[in-house]
């Protein structure tokens, strides 16, 4: 099995920008040797770095160095096997953006999970592949509702077309305000606004952003609400702290957000929390400092 390539990654290695990868199609087995006999000599276009060579429904992908880049055409000098079949195969997969790493990834693993390489042929017919996909799994922690969870669609939606962030999975951790009621039952609960969808059965509910009179409930919500409940009515409230910040550490890479945030993001020990009102540009802003943080060599080929 060929190893990582000379000076690159070994896991996620997918081609860059400008990717410059070509497809073949041979009569030639796919074997390095017999790559090697067919296309060293050859011509091929002065962006090619990579090629993608198919027999049938073989698959392998090579990466090729010229005499030169200058001339349109040069050349091939060199030939080494990046996958060969066996451990490589081609997907069609008209809706994936084959310029985002996270993209490719997931219809690697999803679709051929296990397969070391995986070329793509997605959207616009575009072509491109990933070697050894591992996407680094970020944990979003966030409250719910809304349906979906604000910042884990947020965060989606900033992977859906992140084409410098390496290979990231999101794996949610969800606050469920109905859980968090559940554990503590009342008759009437306090909840920031009437936008946080909180209505559990059986008990009143009182918005904090219309300063109701002032009851015997319990607030559910963060830290701020807490400040501004005290601001309304001179004490703090009993309170479920919905805060996803204040939930236990975890070990890996997380992302989350915290109520006492008002403008930055903040990155402490591998982890990201961003304002409650995060922009999606703050959003891939966090992201970023977490391929930073956990995967810090990593670059497009
Ligand atoms: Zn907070």
């Amino acid at each position: 099995m060929a190893a990582g390539l000379s000076g690159s990654p070994e896991r996620n290695l997918v081609p860059g920008k400008y990717r410059g990868v070509a497809v073949a199609h041979v009569d030639a087995k796919l074997d390095e040797s017999s790559l090697r006999r067919h296309f060293l000599g050859r011509e091929t276009y002065r962006r090619t770095r990579f090629i993608v060579v198919r027999n049938g429904d073989d698959t392998a992908i090579i990466r090729v160095r010229k005499q030169s880049n200058e001339p349109l055409f040069a050349a091939i000098t060199d030939v080494e096997l990046v996958a060969g079949t066996g451990e490589c195969v081609y997907l069609h997969c008209p809706d994936v953006d084959t310029g985002v790493p996270s993209a490719l990834a997931a219809a690697a693993i999803s679709r051929v999970p296990g397969m070391r390489a995986a070329v793509v042929q997605g959207r616009y017919e575009h072509v491109n592949f990933i070697v050894a996909p591992e996407p680094i799994r970020v944990t979003v922690r966030e409250v719910e509702p809304p349906l979906p969870p604000k910042l884990l669609d947020q965060a989606q939606r900033v992977l859906d077309v992140a084409e410098s962030l390496p290979p990231m999975e999101l794996v949610a951790d969800l606050v469920r305000l109905a859980d968090l009621a559940a554990s503590r039952p009342a008759d009437r609960y306090l909840v920031p606004c009437r936008g946080s969808g909180f209505d559990p059965p059986g008990a009143q509910t009182s918005y904090l952003d219309e300063r109701p009179p002032h009851e015997p409930w319990i607030l559910v919500g963060c830290e701020r609400s807490q400040q501004i409940h005290e601001w309304f009515y001179g004490e703090r409230a009993d309170q479920l702290d919905i805060c996803p910040r204040a939930r236990p550490a975890i070990a890996g890479p997380l992302l989350t957000k915290c109520c006492l945030l008002e403008n930055d993001i903040v990155v402490e020990a591998g982890q990201a929390i961003v304002p409650w009102g995060a922009s999606l540009e703050q959003i891939s802003a966090a992201l970023a400092a977490l391929a930073q943080a956990w995967e810090p060599t990593w670059a497009p080929v």
